[in-house]
């Protein structure tokens, strides 16, 4: 199909310093946890946006000297020639789909754990980081030698920048790095030229552009990436107060190619990578809006918002917003996003459903992954395209049992590659346990997970969907006709209250009880009793807090218990912590950590804190704990509970078609496969893996179990970049 031509403006040039643009798609900076270190994975991953149509396309955070040291966080680097090599084969890639690319040059300062490198940072006030107050992590204060030193590190990194091929440095002014550490008042305590007045706190930042722009400007993009409000407060940047004025100060100067902007800074980053619980497409609109009109026509401005929908782009372009659309997120859940508007298949978009798991993955220190699109980061170390399937060389019939997120996407892959399939449901629609979930408060962006799948699935005129039919038997299975068969028949929650603190159900929390309930039966209806409700939450993620707050905004009075040591703990890793957490102040939630339930009557429920025993031991005797042990419990008041502790594989109708394997024959079947919740419940992102997996690799020889991918890391006997005790370039003052 043809291009709207009300998108053509989305596909116009844009100049930038010595550079142009192909197009409108600019690929942000963000994390992947791939670095310098994964040199396979990185090029791949940005190569494989370039190719679906982003014209820039920049490397996370990358690391200018060991001074900044964020291990175990895995950031690009341009430390030495090595990293110069690895980074290099990323730029190769983005360029041969005739795209630019970028890095973002970070030095962190007074944030710097440095737990590789062990090197001091250093920074503008010798103050506790307040990201890592627990970690005893200060700078060492910057005198102006320092300062120039640093700058220098700068200037090398970009010369390395070039050396990799590079087509823009962009200075990392947020997120609370080096610049913003001397532009912030709370951090700047300093008397000399480098502090108090706004022009003299922002003079290190500026000083940096500048040695850029003499160093390399005339052949390289130098911009910035900057917070116009870090959403923190008083002595922090707040629009107006000082966002503004600093844009102002520094296109005076004339250094700054392209602005990037933004708002959150490192503790509020939340607020940059807004989750869908809480922020939809363009939040930051009114917080960056007005750059545009500081630097005007000539220097663009890129602007973020978890935009996927080409009416919003256009939109924000037209409003004179911003010239290029920012994406991190929308192009990691499709990274051919803009080719699909090109070519009039807008439905076709993977739309980024804003769960933060990507995130999440990065600040679990692991490699960055995709709810939406399982292909993300397995482009290299599998071989995986996006948008490319291998036709099936001899393609059979497959039953896929069960269409929830594994089944839908288990389906759809088989069919791209040519099977006939049928999916089979015994629900209405499609979505399994995903429906309850796009329903839960906040979550409604979830349903894109379920409404891409039901589109593709659509499209495809060798795939049957069965919804509503009855469930499915073993005997129904065996007798069904098909070649094989692909068992996704999910999970379900713990009914009786089972869950990681003790293994065990807990006495009287039965949701065979009115009094008792678990999310299905909350998401199907189920009355909940009286006013004083308790969710118990064993989970950790999502779903614990959206039921405290269905019920709390039902006029509910909600406690929410956990054993874990912060509520929602892992929305710690998703940037949804504190939101979550004034989200349930506001609405008057009560909230106790580490305790867990011992039992529950309607009326009461008793808990026990994790640590009531004593820190001290018996002595060692047959028979006897080697605690001493409290048996101290805590009554609660309430009326109705809701389990959110474990949840439980819908296992059997694999186990009874394993069971009954000398069968198989008999009725035509050559293989049975299980995916996704059934084999074991986990986040969606895994099962969507498992059924996108499956059926990539459903010729190999044992398809149940993931061929080998590629590992990337230093195979003994081969050189070190650098050497031992190599000085390299030195740091001189400039
Ligand atoms: P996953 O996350 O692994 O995809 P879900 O729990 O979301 O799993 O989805 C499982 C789906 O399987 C549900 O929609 C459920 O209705 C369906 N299902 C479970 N058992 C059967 C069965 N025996 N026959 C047909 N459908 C089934
Ligand atoms: Fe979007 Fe979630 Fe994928 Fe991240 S993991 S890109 S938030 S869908």
């Amino acid at each position: 199909m043809a291009r709207d031509p009300k998108y053509d403006i989305l596909f116009e040039q844009v100049a930038f310093g010595p550079k142009t643009t192909r197009n409108r798609f600019w690929q942000t900076s963000h994390c992947t946890g791939y670095g310098s270190d994964r040199p396979g994975t990185q090029a791949r991953f940005r190569g494989m946006k370039a190719e679906g149509g982003w014209a820039v396309v920049c490397t996370e955070f990358c690391s200018i000297h060991p001074e900044s040291d964020e291990y175990p966080w895995h950031s690009a680097r341009l430390w030495d020639e090595g990293d110069v090599v690895n980074l290099r084969h990323m730029c190769d890639e983005v360029h041969r789909h005739r795209s630019l690319a970028g890095v973002q040059l970070w030095y962190n300062g007074m944030h710097s754990p440095c737990l590789e490198s062990r090197e001091v940072p250093r920074g503008p006030s010798g103050l506790p980081s307040n990201v890592f107050p627990e970690r005893c992590i200060y700078d060492a204060v910057a005198d102006e030698d320092d300062i120039r030193a640093i700058i220098q590190m700068y200037v090398l990194a970009a010369q390395r920048a070039e050396q990799a091929g590079f087509d823009l440095v962009e200075v990392s002014g947020s997120d609370s790095t080096l610049p913003m550490q001397f532009l912030e008042r709370r951090y700047n305590r300093r008397t000399d030229r480098y502090g108090g007045s706004l022009a003299n706190r922002a003079r290190f930042y500026i000083e940096v552009m500048a040695a850029l722009k003499r160093a390399v400007g005339d052949r390289l993009a130098v911009t910035t990436r900057f917070e116009t409000d870090t959403i923190n407060g008083e002595h922090r940047i707040q629009h107006f107060d000082e966002g503004l004025h600093f844009v102002e100060l520094m296109h005076a100067e004339g250094v700054c190619d392209l602005w990037a902007v933004k708002i959150g800074d490192y503790e509020e980053w939340g607020e940059d990578a807004g989750s869908s619980r809480f922020r939809k497409a363009n939040w930051m609109r009114p917080f960056v809006s007005h750059v545009k009109s500081i630097v005007g026509a000539n220097v663009p401005v890129v602007s973020n918002g978890r935009f996927t929908s080409p009416d919003d782009m256009v939109a924000a372009l037209r409003a004179g917003q911003c010239d290029l659309i920012g994406a991190a997120r929308p192009s990691i859940a499709d990274p051919f996003l803009p080719t699909k508007i090109s070519e009039g298949r807008v439905e076709d978009i993977r739309e980024c459903i804003g769960c933060n798991i990507c995130v999440s993955r990065m600040q679990q220190q692991a490699l960055l992954s995709c709810t939406q699109n399982p292909t993300s980061g397995e482009e290299y170390r599998r071989g995986w395209h996006p948008e490319q399937f291998e036709p099936a060389a001899d393609p059979c019939s497959v039953l896929v049992v069960g269409a929830g997120p594994a089944g839908m996407e288990c389906a759809m892959v088989l069919g791209k590659r040519g099977y006939t399939v049928h999916l089979r449901d015994q629900a209405s629609e499609l979505g399994g346990h995903w429906r309850d979930v796009a329903r839960y408060p906040r979550c409604a962006e979830y349903g894109r997970l379920i409404s891409y799948r039901q589109i593709q699935l659509k499209k495809l005129r060798n795939v049957e969907v069965h919804l509503g039919v009855p469930a499915m038997t073993a005997d129904e299975v065996l007798q069904y006709g098909a070649d094989k068969v692909v068992i996704a028949t999910g999970a379900h929650w713990a009914t009786d209250g089972l869950g990681a603190e003790l293994h065990r159900p807990i006495a009287g929390a039965d949701a065979a009880r009115a009094e008792v309930l678990t999310p299905e039966q909350v998401m199907a209806g189920k009355p909940v009793p009286g006013e004083k409700v308790a969710v118990l939450d064993g989970d950790g993620y999502f779903t614990g807090v959206s039921m405290a707050e269905l019920l709390a905004d039902q006029g509910k009075s909600v406690t929410l218990v956990t054993n874990m040591n912060m509520i929602t703990e892992f929305a710690k890793y998703t940037m949804e912590m504190p939101n979550n957490k004034r989200m349930l102040h506001e609405k008057g939630m009560r909230i106790l950590t580490n305790h867990w339930a011992h039992s529950f009557d309607p009326g009461r429920l008793r808990l026990f804190y994790l640590y009531r025993d004593s820190a001290g031991l018996y002595e060692v005797e047959p028979g006897r704990w080697g605690r001493r042990g409290s048996d101290e419990l805590i009554d609660l008041e309430c009326d109705a509970l809701v389990l959110v502790t474990s949840r439980v594989p819908n296992g059997a109708l694999y186990a009874q078609l394993k069971a009954r394997h000398a069968e198989w024959q008999r009725h035509g079947v050559l293989a049975v496969y299980r995916i996704g919740d059934c084999h074991a419940p986990r986040q969606a992102l895994n099962a969507i893996f498992d059924g996108h997996r499956l059926a990539r690799e459903f010729e190999s020889p044992h398809p149940q179990h993931p061929l080998p991918f590629i590992r990337e890391r230093q195979i003994w006997g081969h050189a070190t970049v650098p050497q031992r005790c190599n000085p390299g370039p030195a740091i001189e003052p400039v």
